[in-house]
């Protein structure tokens, strides 16, 4: 995946995806669970998460409590001590996120947590969860940094016509 192309298209189609994505709020189609899982089908034929990683690079998940407990219980870390290490909380969520960018259990392209991950993690990009208007201002924000969420608008685009 070549990221600084793939920033030069997202900033090249902002407009027209940002605009899209608004109009679509407002008139959301009754089969549009049927319409994002093929679009989100169609995403991962294109897409491999191991060539890209931008999301770990350039962005943070949130940490529940449960995240944190089992990400420092397999650390052998206290919670507090794994909290003051590489969380801080968010100004306006008062969510614990990664305190810098890169993710600190980022190495090369893979996660040295996998398995232990945040659910914010596993969940990501998000395209198939329901309902998705809940998600809309979710994939606005993301389609400039992850590849998939790109994809994932631009198929929205050829099926769904807004006239
Ligand atoms: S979810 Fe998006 S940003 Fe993250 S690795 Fe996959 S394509 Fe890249
Ligand atoms: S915990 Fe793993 S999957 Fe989540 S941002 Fe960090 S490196 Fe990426």
């Amino acid at each position: 995946m070549d990221l600084d192309n793939f920033r030069i298209i997202a900033a090249a189609s902002k407009k027209e995806f940002s605009g899209f994505i608004d109009n679509l709020a407002d008139r959301i189609p009754g089969n549009m669970p049927e319409i994002a899982a093929s679009a989100d089908k169609a995403v991962w034929k294109k897409i491999q998460c191991l060539d890209c990683a931008n999301c770990c690079k350039t962005m943070t998940p949130a940490y529940n409590k449960a995240d944190i407990l089992r990400i420092a219980t397999h650390l052998r870390m206290k919670p507090k001590d794994f909290i003051s290490r590489w969380l801080k909380k968010e100004k306006d969520s008062e969510a614990w996120v990664n305190a810098s960018s890169p993710c600190q259990f980022l190495d090369g392209n893979m996660c040295t947590i996998y398995e232990y991950r945040p659910e914010d993690c596993a969940g990501f990009p998000h395209h198939d969860k329901q309902p998705f208007e809940a998600y809309i201002s979710t994939f606005r924000k993301n389609v400039n940094h992850c590849p998939a969420t790109h994809e994932f608008v631009a198929q929205l685009m050829d099926k769904i016509d807004l006239g």
